[in-house]
């Protein structure tokens, strides 16, 4: 064997694979092979998902699994492929799309998909290189590791390898391959490309897919009328609102919701300019590209109802009657203003009965914050201390005018009067995380490793993996956004 054939013998990193997209068939997706890159070394991994995977933490100090994972050697058992979709793109019809840069392995233990992120061009890179950078890739890594840590529904990430290959962004970057993995990467924006086309066989294939590995309960005879594809939507429907209530009750902006960054799963998918709120403003864009501010924080439910719309318009075919397709999204704003008022009354501490009086606390706070400007996270998490003390002072003193505050803990103390102080906090301490990604701390984060010190990742990773865990250790990671954050520019460029 010559050593050059010796590269491209697969590795087998003991994982089993089955390959349920593969099977789909040729019109899903391009065959396509990873492309090197030169000198590939560590940024990161996730230990607890390696561990998941059944794949030894520590063998990723290995040169084979650093090799696998940046896609400089096949992995045995994988069938690499790049889908194909279309969709839309801040409200107007982009045509077709697809993974540009993302390679869909297979999928292995647990059901979980892997994907290789930046691994080189693909039939559908339009006018991409193929390649993500480093810091985006860094952020998504740590992002999607934050929310598996805040129990919200998203793509996970095992590992982050970069090379020292130029990558020319706005300015010249370095390359980085992220693994990421996810039940299915399947996205609003796969069923509109075939319907667009009006390829109505592979779009029931598509349907038929989902539902058979995601939605089995949609195929029984009293789901939505006995129309399984009707059953699908308002599934869709149902986790899209779940997932929307826990991004903003915990402050999430994503910055690109295109039908193509939307999940039939309902996780949170394709980290790009997204931000956790520093302070509370509610018309706040992440996003520097995002010049109408279509995905403003507030605007991100309208947003989500009308990407179902276009899911529901791609599913029309197989629907077969709009005013079924028309029921089926309904539920979609009666699920999503439900599970809003009990993530925010967890946030208060408060369980059980809700009502006019507990929502207008809900909706008072969130007037009070906006107009102090007050730290979305730091508010709450001291909020819960406040409450286990009884003394709102730590609270109170993040309000430039205190009085409107008082005027609402009273209220509070007495709607508090009725539950155990106790419970109430140690219930709070579980809903408002110490630690979440905060645009400046990626950025030093990111900052360091440029220089090849990881250490900045590493840590933050430990934190956000815990992120209601006190960890006082690393409090500073806890603190308020320096001045400098306000003027970070996050924009699509990644
Ligand atoms: P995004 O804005 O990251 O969701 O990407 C939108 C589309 O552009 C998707 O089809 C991506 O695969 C593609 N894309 C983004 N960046 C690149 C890149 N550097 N090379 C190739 N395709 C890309
Ligand atoms: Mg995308």
């Amino acid at each position: 064997m010559n050593p050059s054939s010796a590269c491209h013998d697969p590795i087998d990193l003991g994982l089993t694979w089955r390959n349920t997209f593969a099977r789909l068939g040729e019109d899903f997706y391009t065959r396509v092979s990873a492309q090197p890159l030169p000198e590939p070394y560590w940024v990161a991994h996730s230990a607890p998902l390696a561990q998941e995977l059944g794949l030894d933490p520590l063998g990723f100090n290995s040169d084979r699994s650093l090799q696998a994972f940046t896609g400089n050697r096949p992995i045995t058992g994988t069938e690499p492929l790049a889908s194909v979709y279309s969709g839309h793109q801040f409200g107007s019809w982009a045509g077709q799309l697809g993974d540009g840069r993302a390679l869909l392995l297979g999928q292995t233990a647990g059901g979980l998909e892997l994907q290789l992120k930046g691994a080189g061009l693909t039939p559908y890179s339009r006018m991409g290189d193929g390649r993500a950078v480093l810091r985006s890739s860094v952020r998504e890594f740590l992002c999607s590791e934050a929310m598996h840590g805040l129990h919200i529904p998203t793509t996970r990430a095992l590992c982050v390898t970069g090379s020292d290959a130029p990558v020319y962004r706005e300015t010249t970057e370095t390359a980085a391959v992220l693994t990421r993995l996810a039940p299915s990467f399947v996205r609003f924006g796969h069923f509109e490309h075939f319907s667009a086309r009006a390829r109505v066989e592979q779009l029931r294939t598509l349907a038929d897919h989902v539902i058979e590995h995601h939605y089995p309960q949609c195929r029984t005879a009293e789901a939505f009328a006995g129309n399984p594809y009707a059953a699908l939507l308002q599934a869709v429907g149902e986790r899209t609102a779940h997932l929307l209530a826990q991004w903003q009750a915990i402050g999430f902006c994503h910055g690109v919701m295109n039908t193509d960054n939307m999940s039939v799963l309902g996780l949170t998918i394709d980290y790009g300019p997204f931000q956790f709120l520093d302070a509370y403003e509610p018309g706040h864009v992440c996003n520097h590209s995002d010049t109408q501010g279509r995905y403003a924080f507030n605007r991100q439910p309208q947003v989500a109802y009308w990407n179902l719309f276009c899911l529901a318009q791609a599913l029309l075919p197989l629907i077969e009657e709009q005013d079924l397709a028309i029921a089926a999204l309904e539920p979609f704003k009666t699920t999503f203003a439900q599970q809003l008022e009990r993530r925010m009354s967890a946030k208060l501490g408060l369980s059980g009965s809700t009502g006019d009086a507990q929502r207008a606390l809900i909706e008072d706070i969130l007037q009070l914050l906006a107009q102090g400007h007050v730290d979305y996270t730091i508010f709450w998490r001291r909020l819960s201390h406040s409450v286990a003390d009884a003394t709102p002072t730590a609270a109170r003193d993040m309000f430039p005018d205190p009085a409107g505050f008082d005027a609402w803990w009273l209220r509070y103390q007495q709607r508090l009067a009725g539950e155990s102080r106790k419970d109430a906090a140690q219930a709070m301490l579980g809903a408002n995380p110490k630690f979440v990604l905060r645009n400046h701390l990626a950025e030093l984060a990111i900052r360091a490793a440029r220089e090849k010190d990881f250490s900045q990742v590493s840590r933050l990773l430990t934190v956000l993996e815990a992120p209601f865990d006190e960890h006082p250790e690393h409090a500073a990671l806890a603190d308020f956004p320096p001045d400098w954050a306000h003027h970070i520019e996050i924009s699509c460029s990644s």
